[in-house]
């Protein structure tokens, strides 16, 4: 059975992610930050081997001891998909949501915080289960970015920590991947479209179902060592940078 790691997955697409790998017969590790949620969320999905596990992904030492657990239960990591992620328009308070957009109430404080969950901790997790993605034959580390990470594709101001945040792991992502080259571990950013979650809204062109199985057949699927790197768009194509 293989074993797959996936963060963020209290709602939403993460949510849909466990239902989906759960049902393709893999061993799913929930996590969310909120560990009641994380029970809430892995009661919502009919598979025996779903199991809520509590981590915030920009503590490193919550990541760290999620490795240790799972080493010792399961032995090994085939998947991890990096999905926990925050865009401050969310924000409930309408003042801090004009601060995320705009140049002129930008807040170094929020924006570091975006990148810490957007950008710095795909990294800090697959440091941590490298070991264990190690044991895979074919381990994939599969982080949501967005086409607002691309450059080339921008046509409108403002978000500056959401679009900079997952550039930035666009571009950290790839260097990871020819680091762990000769490891055989697969990384990979992929845009998962326009999705009805609460971060998407409801009038977005995607269900989270449609999204991540476009997701899994068209890339999960058919990852081989040569796509390392690659940022990959729903439908499987290269996405601009
Ligand atoms: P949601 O807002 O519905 O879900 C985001 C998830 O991330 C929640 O489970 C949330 O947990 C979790 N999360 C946020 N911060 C942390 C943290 N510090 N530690 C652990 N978990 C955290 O968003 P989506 O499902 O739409 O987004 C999933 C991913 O897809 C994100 O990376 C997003 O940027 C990306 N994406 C989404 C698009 C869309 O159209 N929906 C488009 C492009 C990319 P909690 O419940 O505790 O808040």
């Amino acid at each position: 059975m293989k074993t797959a790691v996936v963060t963020g997955a209290s709602k939403g697409l993460g949510l849909e992610w466990c239902r989906q790998l759960a049902a393709m017969n893999y061993r799913v590790i929930l996590t969310a930050r909120d560990a009641e949620k994380a029970s809430q969320a892995a009661a919502k999905i009919e598979a025996r081997e779903v199991h809520p596990y509590p981590l915030e992904v920009t503590r490193e030492d919550q990541i760290a001891g999620m490795a240790g657990w799972i080493g010792q239960q399961f032995g090994q990591v085939d998947l991890l998909v990096n999905n926990a992620g925050i865009n401050p328009k969310d924000y409930p308070d309408q003042s801090r949501m004009a601060k995320a957009f705009y140049l002129k109430d930008l807040d170094p404080e929020e924006m570091m915080e975006v990148f810490r969950v957007n950008s710095l901790a795909p990294l800090l997790m697959t440091k941590h289960l490298r070991p264990l993605l190690n044991k895979s034959d074919r381990p994939v580390v599969l982080s949501i970015s967005s086409w607002l990470g691309s450059v080339s594709s921008l046509s409108f101001g403002g978000h500056y920590g959401y679009v900079g945040s997952k550039n930035l792991l666009n571009v950290l992502n790839r260097s990871m991947a020819f680091e762990l080259r000769e490891e055989g571990i697969i990384c990979v950013t992929v845009n998962p479209g326009w999705v009805q979650t609460d971060m998407g809204g409801s009038r977005a062109r995607f269900t989270t179902s449609q999204s991540v199985s476009n997701l899994i057949t068209q890339v999960v699927d058919r990852l081989t060592l040569a796509d390392s790197g690659r940022f990959i768009n729903y439908d499987g194509t290269d996405h601009p940078w």
